[in-house]
């Protein structure tokens, strides 16, 4: 069976260039372009290329091996850099690959008055602020009250997305192999009167966690790089979804030097 692959750009003009150019390469190797049904999607851009990747190809995620190419700066997704693109293509040609899976965040919108319930995915994060006003929320923790937590907003990351938003709150860093979700939250109001734990909560795999609006107000709720408006809703929960994302690998570069090259030095 040929491998079918897709390419997705950043669109600026580096990342068309090397768009092009993998494709050529590839395609000489008897490769097959796919762009609804890839068995690999290479992302060339950063980070957030390969998130908008991630949810162009979310209904078919046990099919689809990610990589990213990365056209700026070093990646946690995207950690190719443009010249080592001809030794990419010949180890992608040279099937079968390593596959890594990462954990995903799951969280299901419920709403008032008996409204369709949605679903989403989330690779980085998905976080709950509120449009007008302080955000509050009533936290469960597997079913049980755990906190009245008011302030600014709540982040729900995966493991792959602490080193983003969740480490900007204070998070702390995961690693993905470990089955989790973590909770973080945004400028939390502390006094005699109202109270929160303050410090990040990590639930594991089987443990659920969600938020009850106190009021009724509507969400800004955001998966990943996208934003929706919601209205009426009764809870959102959140757990470590049975879906994994799936990340082709052809050479070893662990976690934690990726950490370590990201923010401390290359
Ligand atoms: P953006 O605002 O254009 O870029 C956000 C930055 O986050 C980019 O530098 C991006 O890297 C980086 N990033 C994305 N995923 C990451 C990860 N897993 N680990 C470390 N850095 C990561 O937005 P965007 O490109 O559409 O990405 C959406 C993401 O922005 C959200 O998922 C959220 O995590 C992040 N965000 C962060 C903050 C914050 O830190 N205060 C606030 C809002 C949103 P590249 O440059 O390689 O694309």
């Amino acid at each position: 069976m040929n491998l079918k692959f897709s390419i997705t750009s950043k669109g600026n003009a580096k990342s068309n260039t090397l768009m092009h150019k993998i494709r050529t390469y590839l395609q000489d190797f008897g490769l097959e372009y796919d762009e609804a049904k890839p068995d690999i999607v290479i992302s060339v851009g950063g980070d957030g290329t390969l998130l908008y990747a991630f949810h162009r190809y979310s209904s078919r995620l046990d099919k689809t091996a990610f990589v990213g190419v990365h056209t700026g700066h070093l990646g946690f997704y995207a950690d190719w850099v443009p010249e080592e693109i001809e030794k990419l293509v010949i180890a992608i040609a040279k099937t079968p690959y390593q596959v890594v899976e990462y954990p995903l965040l799951e969280v299901i919108i419920r709403y008032q008055h008996g409204g369709k319930e949605t679903r989403y995915l989330a690779l980085n994060e998905s976080t709950v602020k509120c449009v007008e006003g302080t955000l509050v929320m009533d936290i469960d923790v597997r079913g049980q009250h755990f906190e009245r937590f008011r302030g600014d907003g709540l982040c729900l990351s995966t493991p792959s997305g602490s080193t983003a938003y969740n480490k900007a709150l204070g998070g702390a860093i995961i690693h993905p192999s470990i089955k989790a979700i973590q909770l973080a939250e945004m400028a939390s109001i502390n006094n005699k009167v109202f109270r929160t734990i303050g410090s990040p909560l990590i639930f594991p795999g089987h443990h659920t966690c969600t938020l009850r609006p106190v009021r009724e107000q509507d969400f800004m709720i955001t998966i990943d790089h996208l934003t929706l408006l919601h209205k009426d809703v009764k809870s959102i929960q959140f757990r470590v979804a049975d879906e994994k994302v799936r990340f082709a690998r052809f050479r070893p570069f662990p976690f934690w030097k990726r950490v370590h090259d990201s923010f401390i030095s290359d």
